[in-house]
């Protein structure tokens, strides 16, 4: 099993990662977060720090936050876009802005690839993961109800987009982010064919219930631009088991999987802290047959009180988990 690590602290973040300490620990994979708005002032400092990583024989992969807020989990993350192009953003079921541009607005659509052809061109990763793409929901309100979208709805159902969140509805919203995954893998390829497309879906221990867009993985895992899924496993938020639901979850995403047999990793919350498990998650991961897990992130474990006595323990467990 591979363990990677996620630098999620932005620019200012990688002038710290030690990446000697990192590959002696047993690290084998990067996953850097990567803002829209510092790309524009900090390019040059992300690509000398992948390039350095990568000469390091880590694999990097890059993580693409901001950029319009259709890859972000977190609304904290700002988007220059966002603010400057009211006018793409989603539109929700009670006719109001949401802030998050629309993934089937051709304007955003063009930004989006462009930016991530840059990006892909400037940092010389081994692959890019899509951060939980989707559609703007909260307490029943959903999004989007743009003209694009009610257009190509119109053209999928042959009447209008409904008020309630039906299946139909559901279905759109599903195929247009494996339409903007495809765009988004068709976009970091065109600059080299060799960079793979992880997604992420909205993490959930219960995939019934699919608000966002991506709880259907079966979907997005058989789509030919995926090459594989990372799943947060959410075990602190709903106060589960851990080695339950790590098994879980990646049971769930094996068996999502109908024609294929791609990859699919976790990603756990991670920190020094004994009520964090860390060392206990690294093992039943690698009990389930998990074939990565990614810690979150470095702040979170190095630079937090405990660090120091905590990495021998982490080296030893990366140790048992790799043979
Ligand atoms: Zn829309």
């Amino acid at each position: 099993m591979d363990v990677g690590i996620c630098i999620a602290g932005g620019v200012e973040e990688l002038e710290r990662v030690d990446i000697d300490m990192l590959h002696d620990i047993g690290i084998g994979s990067l996953f850097v977060g990567c803002y829209e708005n510092e790309m524009r002032w900090h390019a040059e400092e992300m690509a000398a720090f992948v390039r350095s990583a990568a000469s390091a024989g880590f694999e990097v992969c890059i993580v693409p936050w901001g950029y319009g807020k259709v890859v972000d989990p977190d609304p904290a993350i700002d988007s220059l876009y966002v603010d400057t192009h009211r006018e793409q953003l989603q539109i929700d079921s009670r006719g109001r802005r949401c802030h998050k541009a629309c993934p089937n607005n051709p304007g955003f659509l063009e930004w989006f690839a462009s930016q991530m052809r840059t990006t892909a061109w400037m940092l010389e990763a081994h692959g890019f993961l899509w951060d939980e793409p989707s559609f703007y929901y909260s307490r029943g309100t959903w999004a989007c109800r743009c003209e694009y979208c009610q257009r190509l709805f119109y053209a999928a159902e042959n009447y209008q987009m409904p008020r309630d969140l039906n299946e139909h509805v559901r279905t759109f919203r599903r195929f247009s982010i494996v339409m903007f995954v495809l765009a988004a893998a068709a976009a970091v390829q065109a600059v080299d064919p060799r960079l793979y497309s992880l997604v992420m879906p909205s993490p959930t221990l219960d995939t019934t219930q699919d608000n966002t867009g991506t709880a259907d993985w079966s979907q997005l895992i058989e789509c030919s631009a995926v090459d594989g899924l990372a799943l947060y496993v959410p075990w602190q938020e709903r106060e589960a088991e851990p080695a339950q639901a790590i098994k879980e979850l990646y049971s769930l995403a094996s068996r999502g999987q109908k024609t294929t047999n791609k990859p699919c990793h976790i990603w756990i919350a991670a920190s020094p802290r004994p009520q964090d498990r860390v060392v206990e998650n690294l093992l039943s991961a690698h009990e389930a047959g998990v074939p990565r897990v990614v810690l979150t992130d470095y702040t979170t474990i190095f630079r937090a009180p405990g660090a120091d006595r905590f990495i021998s323990r982490l080296q030893d467990a990366i140790a048992r988990v790799s043979e």
